[in-house]
């Protein structure tokens, strides 16, 4: 057996490691751990309902915007908890920079990632796409792509429009990079034989006067061919209070999709349910 007490930290120290080596060394450390840990059983690639281009009812993806503080400190555990996957849409727009207790660190990141949640691209600057050139949008993706490989983080293929606003030449930007799903607003569930992926709409955008209903009707829609994508900001946000959402009622709406039978996964594992990529 291995002793990885002894191998991890001398894989992470070994200062003749570059940023690229120290990736893989933690992806080596990642493997052992793996090795070491699980059964054969554990390694089964998918639950048997996974079936490419079978679309389930009750498949539900949950998302998180705007880099907050409690996705790792509160969200992460309590979706554990309940075994659900989500992507965190990653900015470092609003205050990120200077407010480390409101915000996510990108070790707090990098732990998401590790837990097998999805890190998405919500761009550096969270500024309307509608208001940028297409190099302007390219700057501001790449930069969380940079920060991304930066921090061991796989390469993001799901983005988020921040504010909402789409346009064509953010589409054709997200297409050159090779993002393969954007979530951007509204109100209806995802259709993948008619919705463009890189202008995915949102079944339910949590705030604070929303009621139980509304999340109940948005989780109805998860049905014949369609996947409710769920939009969440801070659970609670202090930062930006007209998109809060009290921890008691978080609670609740998980509760609810488990009750259900709700099939709940990220933007990029939603993929498994859908005929490849053209
Ligand atoms: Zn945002």
């Amino acid at each position: 057996m291995f002793d990885m007490n002894f191998i991890l930290p001398r894989l992470h120290k070994t200062p003749a490691l570059n940023s690229l080596s120290r990736c893989a060394a933690s992806f080596i450390a990642a493997l052992l751990l793996l090795a070491a840990t699980c059964t054969a059983a554990d390694l089964s690639p998918e639950p048997t309902s996974a079936k490419a281009g079978k679309i389930p009812d009750k498949l539900v993806v949950m998302t998180f915007d705007d880099s907050v503080a409690d996705h790792a400190t509160y969200v992460a555990p309590q979706l554990k908890k309940f075994g659900f996957g989500a992507t965190f849409f990653i900015t470092e727009g609003f205050n990120f920079l200077t407010n480390k207790t409101r915000y996510l660190t990108w070790e707090q990141i990098k732990e998401l990632n590790d837990a097998g949640f999805e890190i998405g691209n919500h761009t550096r600057n969270h500024q309307s796409v509608q208001t940028q050139s297409p190099d302007q949008i390219a700057a501001d993706v790449a930069h969380i792509e940079q920060q991304c490989a930066a921090h061991c983080i796989p390469r993001p293929t799901s983005f988020c429009y921040p504010g909402y606003a789409t346009s064509p030449a953010a589409v054709q930007v997200l297409r050159s990079r090779g993002y393969r799903f954007a979530r951007a607003g509204g109100r209806q569930a995802f259709d993948p034989v008619k919705d463009d992926p890189l202008l995915m709409p949102q079944a339910f955008d949590s705030k604070p006067d929303c009621k139980f209903e509304q999340f109940v009707a948005a989780v109805a829609q998860a049905r014949s061919g369609h996947i409710a994508v769920m939009t969440f900001h801070g659970v609670p946000d202090l930062e930006h209070p007209w998109v809060d959402t009290a921890p008691a009622k978080f609670e609740k709406y998980l509760e609810y999709l488990k009750e259900q039978g709700c099939t709940v996964v990220s933007v990029r594992d939603m993929a498994k349910y859908l005929p490849p990529p053209k």
